[in-house]
């Protein structure tokens, strides 16, 4: 059993004012492994003042020694990278080598690509030439709230710390309370990198208290929230009477556009990435939408692909899928599959109830429906679990109606071998990002959407550009020119 009953504020451990205390459960066994304290109103505050003051010495700190503190932290995290496999794995249920070789290691590809921005990043910058006495500065814009989820903790803190570290912002993070391992052992490695007390502060706690109380704090400048998008309407509702900026990473519902000309590998492509992580992936390709010259053999490669891959608990090594991260979630998706069949969609592989050989723990059948229409809740709603929708089409036009046809914006994905095809469809697609066959986008690409997906734009320079705000200046004196 782990208790995680400390905050980290001010660079101390400070023990929770809070009595109430969230119950850890391993998603495979489910037996509880630990128990994490719920901060209070009055644990925020106290992490907030300290952020609070640490702000104007780190906000004008030479960008050297904000340098020089990133490059510490990523030294410790490396040295902690084994820990921090261990801990994602067991509070979230991925499987250990996932753990090992994406969850954990993301920080860091985090790390290094915001560290390459900022080289050539430009804090002061010449308007224009017809104007060679105005400035217009970037500044940090305070401390920043930054309230997170479990699905890929470290991968989605990181995306937040570190560009708000570089640009000198300081910070009062609230992960997940289903993920407070990963973050626990991050303020030990913030310790560890010494970075100034105050300017990073972790507080533990659930949405309803320590998130509202950040949200509404008067000395939060900003908050940088990735979660539901339901969460996210309550966010900006609450963060309206101060004023507060926010930055929304929320929920998604992919399509993903399979031509006759895609590679050969794109339908169980298309599959893996839909259910790598269980299916909890924002970004999923949820809609798998095929032209009707080749839908039935797509299906049956759909079919195969799922029912090859393995489910196992999360300490057992492999390229297995592990449970999902809670009972909760685990009966929403079974409700999910259970209206699908309900509402007249085809089920081809997986279904309700666990797979076989399980009696316990949050495991989920890989599932895949066919002849899925849009009207139906398995198309419109986001599952977050291992379920995958197939959906015919006849030409682009039709295609790209049914994937436009969500509130949701995050990533579509293209399969086409024809390259003219493919760029119209990346313009008319509604999203914040598209990815074709199979191409990741590269390091420093800004990640986000568009509609209930959220605004904001994470890694690279736009991940440094969500924390700064913009000063306009006349009578600038000296030189103009950098
Ligand atoms: P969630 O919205 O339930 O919780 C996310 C975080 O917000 C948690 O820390 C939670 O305690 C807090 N929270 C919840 N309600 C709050 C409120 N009213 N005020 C303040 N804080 C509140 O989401 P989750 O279940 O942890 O994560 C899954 C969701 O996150 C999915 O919808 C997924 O698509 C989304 N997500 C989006 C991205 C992205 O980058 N777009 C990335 C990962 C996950």
């Amino acid at each position: 059993m782990q208790e995680l009953s400390e905050f980290y504020i001010d660079g101390q451990w400070v023990k929770s004012a809070s009595g109430d205390r969230h119950a850890l459960i391993d998603p495979s066994t489910e037996e509880q492994i630990g128990t994490v304290a719920l901060g209070t109103v009055g644990d925020v505050d106290a992490a907030v003042a300290a952020a609070s003051s640490a702000f104007p010495g780190w906000a004008f700190s030479d960008l050297a020694d904000r340098v020089a503190a990133v490059e510490r932290l990523r030294h410790a995290y490396e040295a902690r990278l084994e820990d921090m496999a261990q801990a994602i794995s067991r509070e979230m249920g991925a499987p250990i080598d996932l753990a090992r070789q994406r969850q954990a290691p993301a920080a860091l590809r985090h790390i290094d690509t915001y560290l390459a921005a900022i080289e050539s990043f430009s804090f002061e910058r010449m308007l224009s030439p017809h104007a060679p006495h105005d400035r217009i500065l970037m500044e940090p814009i305070g401390v920043v709230g930054m309230v997170t989820p479990w699905n890929w903790p470290m991968s989605q803190i990181a995306l937040k710390v570190v560009p708000a570290l570089l640009v000198g912002c300081t910070m009062v993070l609230k992960p997940s309370e289903y993920a407070p391992f990963s973050s626990a052992l991050l303020a030990e490695i913030v310790d560890a990198a010494k970075i100034p007390a105050g300017v990073f502060n972790l507080v533990h706690g659930d949405g309803m208290t320590a998130g509202t109380r950040l949200v509404e704090h008067p000395d939060v400048a900003m908050i940088s929230f990735t979660g539901s998008t339901r969460a996210g309407a309550a966010i900006v509702k609450r963060a309206a009477d101060t004023f507060k900026r926010v930055g929304l990473e929320l929920g998604g519902k992919g399509a993903n556009l399979i031509f006759p000309d895609a590679d050969a590998d794109a339908v169980a492509r298309g599959v893996k990435t839909c259910f790598i992580n269980s299916g909890q992936n924002c970004n999923a390709p949820t809609r798998m939408l095929v032209q009707r010259a080749v839908y039935d053999e797509a299906v049956e490669q759909a079919r195969e692909a799922a029912e090859s891959l393995a489910v196992g608990p999360s300490n057992q090594e492999g390229g297995h899928m592990g449970p999902v991260v809670s009972a909760r979630q685990y009966e929403r998706i079974q409700s999910y599959i259970e209206e699908g069949v309900a509402e007249g969609a085809r089920l081809v592989a997986g279904g309700s109830g666990r797979p076989a050989g399980f009696n316990r723990g949050f495991f989920v059948q890989p599932t895949v429906f066919a002849d899925v229409t849009s009207d139906m809740t398995i198309a419109r709603e986001e599952i977050f679990g291992p379920v995958l929708s197939i959906m015919p089409f006849d030409d682009e036009e039709e295609a790209l109606s049914i994937a436009n046809d969500t509130p949701y914006g995050l990533t579509n994905y293209v399969q086409s071998a024809d390259g003219a095809r493919r760029n119209r469809m990346a313009r008319r697609l509604r999203s914040g990002m598209v990815e074709m066959n199979g191409q990741p986008r590269a390091a420093g690409s800004p990640f986000g959407g568009v509609g209930h997906s959220g605004l904001a734009r994470e890694g690279g320079v736009f991940g440094l550009e969500e924390f700064l705000v913009i000063k306009s200046v006349s009578g600038w004196g000296g030189d103009n020119r950098s």
